[in-house]
């Protein structure tokens, strides 16, 4: 569907062969199966423990991330000449998805390190790339981002770490970061922490951010992890989820740093970073999905309760299969709508992501739009529908879903994080219809429904489209109708916006997804004509794309009637009176 032999020909990857891309994905599943996926449980169940001496990850973690580093997995995207492979980002992402499902805790260490990684290639300065980048790249040393403080989480305009210049050029940070993953481990010799902090004299709000880099240890003569930097771990969080993961209380006292960027443009580099994990968390959604099907799939087929209603269809046994009653069905069918149609705009996503960093003049500027566009739905919309489908995963199992043991729970509460950080959906939300789309005066989503529109347009003859093109035709009109009447609003009444726009990102996202799954049934439906002999695999991808435009797309029609229904309601009540 997304064309790979083609879109990595396009971009000069000449390396990124099938041949190439199919033994890395096996090597991968291998690693993520033998390796990953049995110290997950445990993982959560150990847990990492704080001490004066540093924090120690669950036993097998750091077993697990020497062989990772062997494997040279942490260089497969990098730039060659940082010690890198070379290979595009969307291969990454393959791996990513698999390395997420198998142990999204175990994952977060080395998907950090992915983000600084990113921010210093783009922004650092030789120096700094010549001293930590080929050590991150290398997965020796890991990496962190130190955004939140105790005060602000979303509105980092407020955050008060400081940074002083020291005579030598560098910078003395101060102040206390809090929930920083992976911030302090013993899976590595030294931790390249990002951070975001304010100079003397720097303007208020987030005109008056800076970004530095901050290592735990110094590096010394030789480029290795020497003295210790001023910056500690003063506690770990108790927490929820992703226990196998340390969730970090950092303080800065007068740490040593460099400036990353100009002065006070602190977020704007941070962005490149943000915009890596915000593609890395939408992962986690899929990752949830695709695990949780996984896991209530096999258990649904094993199950026995109560016959179906049409009549036994075990009947040597005292009962049937529960995957015969339609309930399950569609429990397990709308995670299987979900984690497909997720993997289809993530992995489209990360092609735009590969063209940016490839692709030349109006290609690239287009593929930066779109995945600009795009993130704050792949961020917030499939973390949701993620989680909704861990939720139906351990449904599935019933009481057992409830009960350690099976694995279900975990997911839920592993993936429960995942709406929250890295831009809430709410915040997500906001970004799209507010930043993105309104500021842009509809430019962008125009951008996205033209080339839906032209989907539609070329397939409107195609009878077993048919019924998949009728209804994303029709929603695609309905989407930029939607977002006139909010801007027209808006300009009325600023809360206007804020109050539509939880609605407007489900909405865009369940078309979005429509979109997509519109495409799997046309390259389906093309290999069934031709005869394949996969028949089962493609005629489960129509099927299952029938259950997402009956069951799960009209969905939309209920976030068209919220967003209609304006800011009123939320507004009147007055702050006294909502505890009565
Ligand atoms: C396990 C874990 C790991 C984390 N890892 C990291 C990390 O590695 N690095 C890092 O820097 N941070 C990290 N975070 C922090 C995380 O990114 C923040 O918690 C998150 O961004 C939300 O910020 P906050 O907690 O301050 O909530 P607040 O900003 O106080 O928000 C509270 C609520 O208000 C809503 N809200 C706020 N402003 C608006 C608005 N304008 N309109 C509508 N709603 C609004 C939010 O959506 C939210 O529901 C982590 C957090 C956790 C729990």
């Amino acid at each position: 569907m997304l064309d790979s032999e083609q879109h990595y020909q396009n971009i000069g990857a000449t390396d990124a062969t099938p041949d190439m891309i199919d033994a890395i994905v096996a090597e991968g599943a291998k690693f993520c199966e033998e390796v990953l996926a049995p110290i997950n449980q445990s993982g959560d169940q150990e847990g990492c423990t704080w001490s004066e001496d540093g924090v120690k990850t669950p036993t097998g973690f750091k077993e697990a991330y020497q062989q990772y580093v062997e494997g040279g997995w942490p260089s497969m995207n990098a730039p060659v000449e940082h010690g890198g492979q070379g290979l595009p980002e969307s291969i990454n992402i393959i791996l990513s998805e698999m390395v997420g499902t198998a142990n999204w805790a175990w994952g977060m260490y080395p998907g950090l390190s992915h983000g600084a990684r990113a921010t210093l290639e783009e922004h650092g300065t030789p120096e700094q790339q010549e001293t930590y980048l080929t050590k991150l790249i290398s997965g020796e040393w890991t990496g962190t981002m130190c955004l939140t403080e105790p005060q602000c989480g979303s509105d980092l305009g407020i955050l008060t770490t400081k940074a002083e210049p020291n005579a030598d050029g560098s910078y003395a940070i101060t102040g206390t970061k809090i929930f920083i993953s992976a911030g302090e481990h013993d899976m590595v010799d030294n931790i390249v922490h990002i951070v975001l902090a304010r100079l003397p004299g720097a303007p208020e709000g987030t005109k008056g951010i800076s970004l530095f880099v901050v290592p735990k240890c110094l590096p010394d003569a030789n480029g290795e992890a020497g003295e210790r930097n001023a910056v500690s771990c003063g506690s770990i969080e108790h927490k929820m989820g992703i226990h196998g993961n340390s969730t970090c209380v950092m303080n800065f006292d007068g740490a040593k740093g460099w400036l990353i960027g100009p002065e006070n443009k602190g977020l704007n580099c941070m962005f490149t970073f943000m915009n890596v994990a915000r593609i890395g968390t939408s992962i986690q959604g899929l990752a949830a999905a695709e695990g949780s099907f996984q896991g209530a799939l096999t258990y649904a087929k094993d199950r026995l309760a109560m016959r179906s209603l049409t009549g036994p269809k075990n009947p040597e046994g005292k009962a049937d299969q529960i995957i015969v009653h339609p309930d399950v069905r569609r429990m397990l069918l709308t995670q299987k709508a979900i984690a497909e149609g997720s993997r289809a705009m993530i992995y489209y996503a990360a092609q735009q992501a590969d063209l940016v960093a490839h692709g030349e003049g109006e290609d690239q500027k287009a593929a930066d739009e779109m995945l600009g566009f795009l993130t704050p739905i792949l961020k917030a919309f499939c973390t949701e529908a993620g989680f909704e489908a861990a939720n139906h995963g351990l449904q599935v199992f019933g009481g057992h879903g409830f009960i350690a043991e099976w694995g279900m729970e975990q997911i839920v509460r592993d993936t429960r994080i995942a709406l929250l950080y890295e831009g809430t959906t709410g915040i997500q939300a906001l970004d799209l219809l507010g930043r993105k789309i309104l500021m842009s005066q509809g430019a962008s989503l125009r951008n996205f429904t033209k080339q839906v529109h032209k989907f539609c347009q070329a397939n409107e003859g195609n009878e077993a489209l048919k019924p998949f093109i009728e209804k994303l035709t029709t929603l695609n009109k309905e989407w930029g109708d939607i977002t006139m009447k909010v801007g027209m609003n808006a300009m009325k009444n600023r809360d206007e916006v804020g109050a539509a726009s939880v609605d407007f990102l489900m909405y865009s996202g369940y078309v979005c997804l429509a979109y997509f799954w519109a495409q799997m049934v046309k390259v389906a439906q093309e290999k069934l004509d031709a005869g394949t002999t996969e028949t089962g695999f493609y005629t489960a991808k129509v099927q299952t794309a029938q259950f997402y435009f009956d069951r799960i797309l009209p969905r939309t029609a209920a976030h068209a009637q919220m967003i209609a229904a304006g800011s009123d309601s939320m507004m009147a009540i007055d702050e006294e009176n909502f505890a009565f």
